[in-house]
């Protein structure tokens, strides 16, 4: 059976241009960057190109950028690192109730930590509004974190609009990009950020590598001491294979975003346009417009997203679902559930997400698929029976 892949905001196939470019970098060039010898320049040399490369991606300047093990250690350094940096002077946060955990748990450590955490609402779409940021700013704001796009739903937040309030309001500026780079175009100076995450594995590079732009001047701590790497800032020998392929990942997105974004968001479209034309009682999650180009969510009225799931795996269909057995948790997705979804229907929810491999033959095979999925379930729940 042929498997069609459509969890690519889960993670992504490393394209085998950048397996190309990693792997002399296991067995030729395996030296230590800070080995002085020619040996230890020419990975160094590596390192330095993937960090131009990066910075080129989203506007910034080699110098802005350090590399991390992914996402959630960006976000980790961002938040933390300004956290205690500045912590002397001012000890409040504003975050969203939509963010990654990697955001969300930060905060909550934080909060555990003496540190004061606002977490701002979202309308019915995932959207922030960016008055709300303005109006939450007090003179004890050290730092504003709102993510670029959402995970779930994919939601494209007003991070430019709140970017320039916090430049305004002198208060540092961290937006998690992991969905962004290499999907939508990003520029740092634009969205005026003063920092920003980034994951490799999903833009079709390495699992394990990231990166964190910090605009220079911006006060932070480090979170891993040692040896002088990333400029005193992160601790450890590089992680030279997985840099090299970030870098050699980033230069392929660049090259391909635009044309990419335009082909995913017609495969989305038609996703959602079927899945309503073939399924009554189903809503889309997020909003219908501002959103990733490759992320289509749904809540289908009763059937959990879990059975879905199953049923779609077995017909090689690879999803995601906000439903609660899935994310390992007793609770409903946090984010659906901050939307204003009743628990029912995030239960009921459905998150595909198209890649570079996807085509619209993939698409057609879902909306052939899924109706009978979901009529066969419908046929078990008491409660599809009261309803009808
Ligand atoms: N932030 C967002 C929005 C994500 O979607 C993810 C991954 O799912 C992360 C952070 C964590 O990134 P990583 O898997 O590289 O640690």
């Amino acid at each position: 059976m042929r498997r069609i892949y459509l969890d690519h905001a889960a993670t992504t196939a490393t394209h085998p241009e950048v397996v190309k470019a990693m792997l002399p970098f296991f067995t030729d060039v395996f030296s230590n960057p800070s080995s002085i010898h020619s040996y230890g320049r020419e990975a160094k040399g590596a390192v330095e190109e993937a960090r131009t490369k990066v910075a080129e991606l989203i506007g910034a300047r080699s110098e802005e950028i350090i590399f991390t093990s992914g996402g959630t250690e960006a976000d980790n350094f961002a938040l933390k690192g300004v956290a205690y940096a500045n912590e002397h002077k001012r000890n409040h946060i504003i975050t969203t109730s939509i963010e990654h955990h990697a955001v969300l748990e930060v905060c909550k450590f934080l909060g555990r930590k003496g540190f004061r955490i606002t977490y701002l609402p979202v309308d019915k779409y995932g959207l922030v509004d960016p008055d709300d940021v303005k109006k939450a700013i007090t003179d004890k704001t050290i730092l504003i974190s709102v993510m670029h796009a959402n995970n779930e739903v994919g939601t494209v937040e007003p991070v430019e609009e709140i970017g320039k309030i916090a430049r305004e309001a002198r208060v540092y500026f961290h937006t998690d990009a992991v969905q962004t780079v290499g999907h939508i175009p990003v520029n740092v100076r634009q969205l005026k950020v003063d920092l920003l995450s980034i994951s490799g594995h999903k833009l079709y590079g390495p699992k394990g590598a990231g990166a964190l732009y910090v605009r220079k001047g911006t006060r932070l701590v480090s979170l891993i001491h040692g040896g002088a790497q990333e400029k005193r800032r992160r601790a450890g020998t590089e992680n030279v294979p997985a840099i090299v392929g970030l870098g050699r990942t980033v230069e392929l997105a660049g090259q391909e975003i635009g044309k990419e974004a335009e082909r995913l968001t017609y495969l989305r479209d038609r996703l959602i346009k079927g899945l309503v034309e073939k399924i009554d009682h189903i809503h889309l999650n997020g909003h219908p417009a501002k959103r990733l180009p490759n992320n289509v969510n749904v809540s289908i009225d009763f059937v959990e997203g879990e059975s879905m799931l199953l049923n779609l795996d077995l017909e090689g269909i690879c999803a995601s679902t906000g439903s609660a057995c899935s994310s390992a948790s007793l609770e409903p997705s946090h984010v659906l559930l901050a939307l204003g979804l009743p628990a029912e229907q995030a239960q009921g929810s459905l998150r595909f997400t198209l890649g570079r491999e996807n085509t619209e033959a993939d698409v057609e095979r879902v909306l052939e698929v899924l109706p009978g999925i979901v009529a066969k379930l419908r046929a078990m729940s008491p409660l599809w029976k009261t309803q009808k």
